[in-house]
């Protein structure tokens, strides 16, 4: 056998996802998962972890714009913007909204209260 392992490579990132590529393949893989390995003592693991940073990172400062194109509802879980809080926009709905370059931006609904976060 002469094959070489290709070394996995962070190719995109998501907030909770790295698409990875190596010698199966390019797939989506948890984020959960490999802060599993990385926490086992898995140095590749440890690896993509800090190349999705990167990536992510990258892909956030070559954004032209954030534009929501993707909305999804959550359960309130906590204060989306420190800076300017607003506490009657608390404790029901969370609206998260995703763009192209993967990034997300968290506003809670209370009524007719709102309390917006940052893009990140
Ligand atoms: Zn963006």
């Amino acid at each position: 056998m002469s094959t070489t392992a290709t070394k996995p490579t962070v190719v995109e990132a998501a907030h909770s996802y790295l698409r990875i590529v190596d010698d199966s393949g390019t797939r989506w893989v948890p984020k959960i998962d490999i802060h599993n390995k990385a926490f086992a003592g898995d140095a590749t693991a440890r690896q993509l972890l800090v190349d999705g940073e990167r990536v992510f990172a990258a892909q956030l400062a070559a954004c032209k714009g954030h534009t929501a194109i993707k909305t999804r509802d959550e359960g309130y879980s906590g204060s989306v913007n420190a800076r300017r809080p607003n506490p009657s926009a608390r404790g029901w709905i969370t609206t998260v909204e995703t763009c192209t370059c993967g990034a997300e931006r968290r506003t809670n609904h209370n009524g007719q209260h709102a309390e917006r976060g940052a893009w990140s």
